[in-house]
């Protein structure tokens, strides 16, 4: 096709590289092995989550309880959310108001969770996500990236840790973020997520058939990135 570059062997030819998506449950380490990826590959970083987290945001902004399905819906379509490459990474933009750091904590992990149960969200964040895409060239973090958003992606891994190890992980994160909570309350927040997400009837957090599936709990950063640089070259 004019225009195109035939960049592997398998899946869609896009522009400018293939898709590749890292999914599994909060704490895993996605965020921070899909950066890394991305940078190591010259590839664009999609946080999917981030889109998820701003309706959250917006919902929360609007006084709305969450678990009202239906005006939350009605919320979406006077709803504009942005991600804008910035120098110090992506920065996260609803109704033209950066919220990149308000969308971080604990109140609005909570609410992403209960409204990425709705399946007219995930549906109006479907056509952003692929969008966001479109040209290829993208490491993709997420919940149902592999299953449901991008089912053509060129390589799929799934990730998994013990919960114990990804609720340290989380705290540490929030902590370094200047977020206060404690380990208890991180983990047993990090199960109700888990439990919300493999259990809602749209698109639930589970792996691809496809997907590779690496256990992060006794490895580092470095050592799943190379894993998956191994796995990239031999399928690409
Ligand atoms: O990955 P992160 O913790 O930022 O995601 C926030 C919430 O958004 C998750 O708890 C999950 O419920 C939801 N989510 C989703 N599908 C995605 C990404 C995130 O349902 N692809």
């Amino acid at each position: 096709m004019t225009g195109q570059q035939a960049v592997g062997s398998v899946g869609q030819r896009r522009e400018q590289g293939p898709i590749i998506t890292i999914d599994g449950p909060a704490g895993v380490g996605k965020s921070t092995i899909a950066k890394q990826l991305a940078s190591r590959l010259g590839y664009q970083y999609l946080d999917t989550g981030a889109l998820y987290r701003a309706v959250a945001w917006k919902v929360r902004a609007s006084d709305v309880d969450p678990a009202d399905h239906r005006t939350v819906t009605k919320l979406l379509p006077e709803t504009r959310i942005t991600l804008e490459q910035s120098e110090d990474g992506v920065r996260v933009l609803v109704d033209a108001q950066d919220v990149t750091r308000e969308i971080r904590t604990q109140e609005i992990s909570e609410i992403a969770s209960v409204v990425s149960a709705i399946p007219a969200v995930r549906q109006w964040l479907l056509p952003i996500q692929r969008q966001a895409a479109a040209s290829g060239g993208v490491v993709a973090e997420g919940r149902d990236l592999g299953t449901h958003v991008f089912p053509e992606a060129d390589v799929k891994f799934f990730l998994e840790a013990d919960v114990d190890v990804r609720a340290v992980r989380r705290h540490d994160q929030l902590q370094a973020a200047g977020h206060v909570a404690s380990l208890t309350q991180t983990q047993e927040q990090i199960k109700a997520r888990d439990l919300r997400d493999q259990a809602r009837a749209v698109a639930p957090l589970v792996a691809a058939a496809d997907a590779r599936l690496i256990n992060t709990s006794a490895l580092g950063v470095e050592a799943v990135v190379e894993q998956m640089m191994a796995v990239i070259a031999s399928k690409l």
